[in-house]
């Protein structure tokens, strides 16, 4: 059997004639660029997030850069983020000028609330949690640390469409928030795509503005911006995926479910644990075991494609020798990286599949006994 690790091509059989006759109709109205498809898609997002507004843009790093941008960040300045991320959620700080000033992760793998506030100086300017592999991090707390020291609270959602805490979806907590729309993303386009949302008005208009070249208006440019648009296409793919994105979180965590129920009781295997009062959309599985890369080759010489998210903490790559961070402050984060495995998830994997990673899994925890 081959499982790959996500199947986009299964969702476009399931939903072929759709997304294909919205295909079309962007072709047949030559709507490439702006025009009404991203602003149908804008609205869309929009309403169903409660927000002001929605800011398409080119993808979900340059989301991150252009909020902090226009909300000032820049030289001499800094943002406390995990240290337990993609690298867009650090490299987009320094894009800015400022610093990343990265903060060990807790038992979810988002940043710990705990250590946060001795991270605070004179510099900080903003508190830039991600809500990693679907699971929301301890929002609540950052917004109040965020509250009382005056910084701004940025969420990174690329990996949490429609998880929630405490009743509040992730992208509602804070003054803007930003999402990814990668193929591989929960809500997926066919190509790069992101975009932000915002209950500012100012702050909206700069965004869309600043990732316009500048202009709101063609040729009336106000500042110097760069080019990062949401393109047409994709957003009426993505308005036609965006019906479906509850359904989809709700198989996603039906087939996790599965998994937890299967791998219940193995010693060698750490099954992901969910936060109370939350929902988390799973946008990835991770297991913890020893010997994770031996068991890593042994899936795959089975057909089984897995994943390691991600195999570096954010300050221990080579990108960031220059801040000369200690190693010691991010111990959690070395161990994880380590051990962590993310297993195929998605809303069309078939209990059969899982039920195969599950047995592959256990034919060979001689391998891994010794956790
Ligand atoms: C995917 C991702 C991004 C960046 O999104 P792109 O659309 O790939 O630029 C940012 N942060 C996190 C946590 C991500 O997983």
């Amino acid at each position: 059997m081959h499982i790959p690790f996500v199947d986009l091509r299964a969702q476009f059989e399931n939903h072929k004639d759709e997304i294909t006759s919205a295909i079309t109709s962007v072709i047949e109205q030559t709507a490439f660029i702006r025009g009404p498809y991203v602003k149908k898609f804008e609205e869309e997002f929009a309403r169903v997030y409660g927000s002001k507004h929605c800011i398409g843009v080119a993808n979900g790093t340059d989301a991150l850069f252009i909020v902090m941008k226009m909300l000032g960040i820049g030289p001499g300045d800094e943002v406390i983020t995990t240290a337990h991320s993609w690298i867009s959620t650090s490299e987009t700080i320094s894009q800015t000028g400022a610093t990343p000033i990265f903060v060990e992760v807790d038992d979810y793998y988002t940043i710990d609330t705990s250590l946060i506030e001795k991270h605070i100086t004179s510099r900080t300017k903003a508190i830039l949690p991600v809500h990693l592999y679907g699971q929301m991090a301890e929002v609540d707390i950052i917004k109040s640390i965020c509250d009382r020291y005056g910084l701004f609270l940025i969420e990174d959602c690329a990996q949490a469409h429609f998880s929630e805490y405490k009743g509040k979806r992730a992208g509602r907590w804070g003054i803007a928030s930003t999402f990814s729309f990668f193929p591989g993303k929960n809500l997926g386009a066919y190509g790069d795509a992101g975009c932000i949302i915002t209950d500012h008005d100012e702050l909206a208009l700069k965004c869309r503005m600043f990732a316009n070249h500048g202009s709101l208006v063609k040729h009336q440019h106000q500042i110097e911006g760069i080019n990062s648009r949401l393109d047409g296409l994709q957003a009426a793919i993505l308005s036609v995926k965006l019906k479906y994105i509850i359904e989809w979180t709700k198989l996603r965590n039906e087939k996790a479910k599965i998994y937890n129920k299967l791998l219940m009781g193995s010693p060698s295997i750490q099954t992901p644990i969910v936060r109370k009062n939350s929902v988390h959309s799973f946008h990835l599985y991770v297991i913890q075991l020893k010997n994770r890369d031996l068991v890593k080759d042994l899936l795959l010489k089975e057909g089984i494609e897995t994943y390691i998210h991600y195999p570096t903490p954010l300050p221990l790559l080579p990108a960031y020798n220059r801040l000369k961070l200690n190693k010691n402050n991010y111990i959690k984060s070395l161990t994880n990286s380590k051990q962590i495995l993310s297993l195929p998830l998605y809303p069309e994997i078939s209990n059969d599949q899982i039920n195969y990673v599950v047995d592959t899994l256990k034919l060979h925890e001689n391998s891994y006994k010794s956790f």
